[in-house]
């Protein structure tokens, strides 16, 4: 689902002056297990073969196969074929859930320029799958609420936060408005959210040529870019209070699962939304009056950008299907030799909006490849020690709801059994991008090491790290080139990763390649299909391969360990950053909101505004009180303290093969949860990371407390510290424990 976003998260150093030489013994692993652990793992990486990756692409691609669609099951029953000939106990688990489809959709500008938009992507004659009607789900985004509103517009840039701050300062309310916002910069989700708590009362969502457009390159079919009537779908339900089946928040959707009434679902949009083409958007955007909106603003179309707000009105009306239907989940198992009850996931969805060529099917077949290469290994003798369970998702696009269904209906045997989850989603060509639990960070920089770019030829760890040296700032490079590992950024949302790290604590990393191939045009629409991929991205499936063979020996390595790799060092010291983000936030708020102060008791304002022009200056604020850090900052200490001593004991004696630790350490990221979840979202329990309130898919690291201060509610800000070292000094104690068992070398 989530839009491939270069960002380079892997910054990575000279460790030991080799390109990509693994640390060996393999961390984890007796000096004997990991010579033949290496061997099996080279073996495994010879397997992966590009041609089949483009073969499983273009059948699981050859037609639409959104939620409920006849090639959505069809693609899941050819996926369960396909995993059973390779050898694998595979299965189907149904689940039922909440997938709103489009009655009707209508918009207009009423007045003396009437204009009706199209709201369709026309076929284009040499994209095979594009004519395919019958079977594409209109554009639309999936939960929002039905509605029939006629009001003026106003334009909102983005529709985030910052937006509407501008908007107050420039006296433009967007009360009783039909709001136009651009796709980009936030989850889409967010728009609508903050649209309505701004007290608009429809809202417009668009793609702008500057954003994914012809400013950004040649438009399909001649380049990768969004073409003029092209529309991008999308979830609009409200995934950071919980995603999942609206009806179903907490449980399993299995059949005959309790729903509460569509009326107290809090998932839905509170009014109406409906993503639409910059060719359908021109005119609502022409008839805006107003001020010129800020340069930042504006967008590529060849005309005057204003906020609005229009004089003519505009009319939308959008009603729904409101019916649960099917999901397919395809779940294949391979059973550990020695700790069956340790379970090591991989994960990536099989649903999309159309064809979904890129989204997720890139992914998708590369990890149906990595799956073959395992049962081949079986055939040659291989036995993983623990449990190795591929996941193939349905229902992520809609709302993540396959794999939050599958996991909230096997939560008690997660939370005892769960070792780490890898998930991929879309693939393309050029640098490896991992995010996730720092509990990882180790491993995922060990893997890395090992994966061979397939176009440079260097490793992936390398190409990672001399790519995020020569873009980092030069004051930060010397520090960049002294580190010895690789560090990972933190997880927010926008994969099926989030019901296993955000709700049940399970250790998890997202991976992909991308950063060369110019995507983002086709995103959700009916070109994102195999004509698309197989001309603008990764046209060799060279880095579906690399994918295949970086996951697939994460999961070896991670199964295959005598004692589970976790490093916590590496959380430690993160967990220190981010405090030391959190205590500057609260002091930059305070001495912004007094320099504004100041400002306003000068008459800054005043002098400064042209008096012809309307400007509202900010109201007089209350500073930010100063909050009592210590437990944080004490929790930290003991954690890096802790961290210490298990590593230095894991050091010591892991490579003796003890293996009573495991069931120790296998609930370190348990620890990190809160059964009472997050202010206002108890769905969400880790303690240190969260999908932002007002961001959808960025994160936010130590979110009761970021947010309680974003958001000014002062009161909060002390409970919530409290609450949030509790669950560090959970692992701390978890920690000292675990090394004591180690030390006594049982
Ligand atoms: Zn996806």
């Amino acid at each position: 689902m989530r839009k491939s976003i270069v960002s380079f998260v892997l910054l990575a150093s000279v460790a030991y002056g080799l390109d990509g030489a693994p640390n060996v013994p393999l961390r984890g692993y007796t000096a004997e297990h990991s010579t033949t652990e290496i061997a099996w793992e080279q073996k495994f990486r010879a397997l992966p073969d590009p041609e089949r990756v483009r073969e499983d692409m273009q059948r699981l691609s050859a037609r639409p196969h959104h939620v409920g669609s006849p090639y959505d099951k069809d693609n899941a029953e050819w996926l369960l074929a396909q995993l059973k000939s390779y050898g694998l106990d595979a299965k189907i688990e149904v689940f039922d859930t909440l997938f709103p489809t489009p009655k009707s959709r209508k918009l207009e500008l009423l007045g003396a320029a009437k204009f009706v938009a199209s709201l369709e992507e026309p076929a284009i004659a040499i994209d095979p799958t594009s004519d395919q009607k019958k079977e594409q789900l209109p554009t639309y985004n999936a939960y929002s609420i039905d509605g029939d509103v006629t009001a003026p517009v106003v334009y909102v840039n983005y529709g985030a936060p910052a937006d509407y701050e501008q908007l107050d300062a420039m006296g433009v309310s967007v009360k009783g408005t039909i709001v136009i916002a651009r796709y980009g910069q936030t989850w889409r989700g967010i728009k609508p959210k903050l649209a309505a708590e701004h007290g608009a009362v429809g809202c417009i969502i668009y793609s702008d040529p500057r954003d994914d457009g012809y400013f950004e390159g040649t438009p399909y079919p001649e380049g990768p870019m969004r073409p003029p009537e092209g529309v991008q779908r999308g979830s609009v339900m409200d995934m950071p209070t919980y995603p999942g089946d609206p009806q179903t928040p907490g449980i399993g959707a299995v059949p005959g699962a309790r729903l509460i009434p569509l009326a107290e679902v809090q998932t839905i949009t509170k009014i109406p939304v409906l993503p639409i083409s910059y060719e359908d958007a021109k005119p609502f955007l022409q008839a805006l009056g107003g001020q010129v909106a800020p340069e930042a603003w504006r967008g590529g179309l060849p005309f005057a950008y204003k906020t609005g707000p229009s004089t003519a009105k505009a009319h939308l009306a959008v009603a729904f299907n409101w019916d649960r239907k099917p999901l397919y989940d395809v779940i294949a198992r391979i059973a550990g030799s020695a700790f069956p009850d340790q379970w090591v996931i991989r994960g990536n969805h099989h649903d999309a909006w159309v064809n979904g060529a890129s989204d997720p099917l890139s992914g998708t077949s590369a990890e149906l490849e990595e799956a073959r290469g395992l049962g081949e290994l079986l055939r040659q003798g291989w036995r993983p020690q623990r449990t190795i369970i591929y996941c193939f998702w349905d229902g992520e696009e809609p709302g993540l709801l396959g794999s939050t269904e599958w996991a909230e209906t096997h939560a008690s045997e997660l939370s005892k059994y769960a070792v780490a989850y890898f998930n991929s989603d879309g693939n393309g060509r050029g640098y490896l991008n991992a995010e996730g639990s720092h509990t990882l960070e180790n491993f995922v920089d060990s893997v890395s090491r090992d994966i061979e770019d397939p176009e440079t030829k260097m490793s992936v760890w390398n190409r990672e790290r001399l790519v995020g040296i020569s873009r980092a700032a030069p004051e930060a490079r010397s520090e960049l080139r002294a580190r010895t590992d690789l560090h990972m950024s933190a997880l927010g949302s926008g994969s099926d990763y989030t019901v296993f790290i955000d709700h049940l604590g399970v250790s998890s990393v997202n991976l992909g390649f991308g950063g060369e191939d110019q995507g983002g045009g086709q995103y959700h629409s009916v070109y994102d299909d195999f004509y698309w991929y197989t001309h603008f991205s990764d046209t060799g499936f060279v880095y579906g391969r690399a994918l295949a063979e970086t996951a697939g020996t994460m999961m070896m390595r991670m199964a295959d360990a005598d004692v589970i790799p976790y490093q916590f060092g590496d959380l430690a010291d993160t967990i220190h950053t981010y405090v030391g983000e959190v205590k500057k936030l609260a002091d930059t708020m305070r001495a912004q909101t007094r320099e504004r102060n100041t400002e306003i008791a000068d008459g800054v304002y005043k002098a400064l505004d042209d008096p012809k022009k309307t400007k509202v200056a900010p109201p007089v604020e209350a500073l930010a009180p100063y909050f009592n850090f210590a437990p944080l900052d004490q929790a930290a200490d003991d954690l890096s303290a802790a961290s210490a001593e298990y590593d230095k004991a894991f050091t010591a004696h892991a490579a003796s093969g003890s293996s009573a630790v495991n069931i120790k350490i296998i609930q370190a990221e348990r620890a990190l949860l809160d059964p009472g979840g997050l202010p206002s979202r108890p769905w969400f329990q880790n303690m240190i990371y969260a999908p932002g309130l007002y961001t959808g898919y960025g994160v936010k690291t130590l979110p009761a407390v970021r947010e309680a201060i974003e958001q000014k509610q002062w009161k909060e800000v002390d409970a919530q510290i409290v609450r949030t070292a509790a669950a560090v000094d959970r692992e701390a104690s978890l920690l000292k424990d675990a090394a004591h068992t180690l030390e006594a070398g049982q």
